[in-house]
């Protein structure tokens, strides 16, 4: 019997001729979502980048290989690293294995310069293949894709297998390239779930690649690899794919936590509760030396101010003597006669003071 199995990428036909014969399919149009490593999958536009190389580090990175030896590199079993090192970058052996760094790392800014072989030999994915890979677990694709038809997401700078580059900002084989990383790991309970999926921005030769992208697991060939739980710093590694690819000035930048706290809504300092009849008393206009304003309302229980032409602010009570804006650090503080009375207010904001006496 024949076989109706028909080679994926035929599936454009099948829908053309779906379409001309009325038959019905799930869907026509160009599928949002793609297998991974399909060929049909648009490759991104070209652009020539302009970057100038090298990109010396930030007074706070730490330099992970300045080209001067591979100390803070091992093996893959612990064992000193067996890359060669020679004028100033090391290059990946065949065989001996990704290379790690020593320390781990988490949250991070990762720097690295790069360069395919030249004269260029194989093609596709075997023509200088390498990576950089975040945690050990989820790569940046290195490879020679400035004149080398491969899948998309296993082009250079592909979150590989997950997200081709947004452009392809390749340089010819055997220039130097940077990356320039803003990874965010994942986050896990203490159970073990995915509180929070791991995330990249990505610069290719100074060229935005990856904004802010989700990764959806470890990134691997053929297979679906969902997030596993793991610690919370792991070593960065470099990966050997068997082409002799370079690396050179690499350097990190650890990162703070991650918060996506937007304003402050709760009351960061304690509020009292005042009688309106008190609150009132505050309730006026207020001028400084140069005849600017701040303007004291009272709503109910709530007190609002219009400040040096921002009109409208919601205003917290700390004490008879002292107010504050809800949303910023600004603070008014207030002098009082001895029947409590205000005479005067001066706002607070930065190092800056605005004294304004109460004038109706
Ligand atoms: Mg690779």
């Amino acid at each position: 019997m024949q076989s109706c199995v028909m080679p994926l990428r035929n599936y454009r036909k099948l829908v053309l001729a779906a379409f001309l014969t009325g038959w019905t399919v799930s869907w026509a149009q160009t599928p949002a979502q793609w297998k991974a490593h399909d060929m049909e999958r648009p490759r991104p536009p070209k652009v020539t980048p302009s970057l100038a190389l090298p990109v010396p580090p930030p007074s706070d990175a730490q330099v992970l290989f300045d080209g001067s030896g591979l100390s803070k590199w091992r093996s893959p079993n612990g064992a000193p690293a067996r890359w060669v090192l020679r004028d100033g970058y090391m290059e990946s052996v065949k065989g001996s294995g990704y290379l790690y760094t020593a320390d781990s790392f988490g949250d991070v800014q990762l720097h690295v310069e790069w360069a395919t072989p030249t004269p260029p030999e194989g093609r596709g994915q075997g023509r200088g293949n390498s990576g950089v890979f975040l945690m050990g677990l989820y790569e940046v694709q290195v490879l020679d894709s400035y004149d080398n038809h491969t899948y998309a997401d296993g082009q250079a700078a592909a979150v590989y297998g997950q997200h081709p580059p947004l452009v392809n900002a390749s340089r010819p084989p055997g220039e130097w390239q940077s990356y320039d990383i803003v990874f965010r790991r994942p986050r896990f309970s203490r159970d073990g779930a995915l509180l929070k999926a791991a995330r990249m921005t990505v610069l290719h030769n100074g060229v935005l690649v990856h904004d802010n992208v989700e990764i959806w697991g470890g990134t691997s060939w053929l297979q679906y690899d969902p997030y596993k739980s793991h610690p919370d710093r792991l070593p960065l590694s470099l990966q050997d794919h068997g082409n002799p690819v370079r690396y050179r000035n690499i350097w990190v930048r650890e990162l703070p936590e991650w918060t996506s706290a937007g304003p402050v809504d709760e009351p960061v300092e304690p509020v009292v509760t005042l009688a309106p009849s008190v609150l009132e008393r505050y309730v006026g206009r207020y001028q400084d030396a140069t005849g600017r304003n701040i303007i004291i309302a009272r709503d109910g229980a709530s007190m609002r101010a219009s400040i040096l032409g921002r009109p409208n602010l919601d205003v917290l009570v700390h004490s008879t003597e002292e107010f504050s804006l809800r949303w910023t650090a600004g603070r008014l503080v207030f002098d009082l006669n001895p029947q409590g009375e205000p005479l005067s207010v001066t706002f607070h904001i930065g190092r800056a003071r605005f004294p304004a006496k109460k004038v109706d």
